[in-house]
């Protein structure tokens, strides 16, 4: 039997297909290449298309013979999605209905699902746990929060059972030197440091000095790219033993500020990296931090790169190889 990965060509898709090689798996991918990569796919058979594709979706679930699928295929950037919450519906939302709809008429009954700490909001507790409140402040997190409720009904409804992987804040690249981050546009921290350090960029922008933080920058949860991707497969081995449906928290347990991952990263790089204050971005929590003590008990998750030196020193050693992303 054979697992779907949607947007399994994008970053955590690609580490995750890379872990599934490893274990013998069969892969089917799903991507529609919006911010997908051919080149960052080291296994696994390609169908490119999209979700919402109802008779696309009828051949890669009418080829193959499927048991489980690992969905990741969402539009993920919370700047954005405070700009364009309709897009965020539309692929995020109708995408996954579109698929539970698909899994239910193919008798598919298992689904892990690629969640996030921006389902809390702004946290009532550090670290946060899976019974905390979910009150996102941003329309990203709300569209996650939307896809998890749907799959809790498709599960009370259809038996379709789902393991839903909230991470906190993935960074690195696999070991291999092979794979990594590439978004186009790149919002997110580690890669945009790390361009600054190649001087691909004059600066790297500080979004908001004045949280109610030790050093007044935000605070986040690292975790490398391929303990998450370990984490997948596990998910999917727990359902296919017949565990019910759960939530699980994914991250290191300790947070950095902003600044804090700029002086790491001038550490590992031996660049200069020149930083400059600007005011906050629309929608970003103070501190998100995870307590993953359920995914360690249930899933018997341990990472084992969670150093932030480590994280940062697998993404430079991506990014000063691979300047251009994949497109040299
Ligand atoms: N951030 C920043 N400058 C940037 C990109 C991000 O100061 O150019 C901050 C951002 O405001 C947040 C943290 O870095 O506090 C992590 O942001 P990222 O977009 O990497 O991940 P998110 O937490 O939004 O998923």
């Amino acid at each position: 039997m054979a697992v779907l990965v949607t947007g399994g060509a994008g970053y955590i898709g690609s580490h995750t297909v890379a872990a599934l090689r490893e274990r013998g798996e069969e892969i089917i991918i799903v991507d529609n290449m919006q911010q997908g990569h051919q080149e960052a796919l080291l296994a696994g058979k390609l169908y490119k298309g999209d979700l919402r594709d109802s008779d696309f979706m009828d051949v890669v679930f009418g080829e193959n013979r499927i048991d489980a699928v690992i969905h990741f295929a969402a539009n993920s950037l919370v700047g954005e999605s405070m700009k364009e919450p309709g897009k965020y519906y539309h692929n995020n939302v109708y995408g996954t209905l579109c698929l539970l709809e698909k899994m239910k008429q193919y008798n598919v009954g298992s689904i892990v699902f690629s969640s996030t700490a921006a389902t809390y909001g702004e946290p009532e507790n550090v670290p946060i746990d899976e019974y905390d409140r979910t009150l996102p402040t941003n329309a990203y997190g709300e569209t996650k929060l939307a896809m998890e409720k749907m799959m809790k009904w498709y599960d009370v409804a259809h038996g379709i059972k789902y393991i839903s992987l909230r991470y906190f804040n993935a960074a690195g690249a696999h070991e291999s030197g092979a794979i990594g981050e590439d978004h186009s546009p790149e919002t997110h921290l580690i890669p945009i440091v790390l361009e600054a350090a190649l001087g691909k960029r004059p600066h790297i922008s500080v979004f908001g000095e004045d949280y109610d933080t030790p050093d007044g920058t935000c605070i986040r949860d690292y975790i490398h790219v391929s303990d998450l991707a370990d984490a997948h497969v596990l998910a999917v081995e727990r359902l296919r033993g017949g565990a019910d449906s759960s939530v699980y928290n994914l991250g290191n347990g300790k947070g950095f500020s902003v600044k804090e991952v700029i002086d790491i990263a001038r550490s590992v790089t031996g660049r200069d990296i020149p930083a400059v204050m600007e005011p906050r971005r629309a929608g970003d929590p103070a501190v998100l931090v995870a307590s993953s003590e359920r995914a360690r008990k249930e899933l018997g998750w341990s990472p084992s790169r969670n150093t932030l030196e480590q994280i940062i020193a697998s993404a430079w050693q991506w990014h000063s190889a691979h300047p251009e992303g994949y497109r040299k």
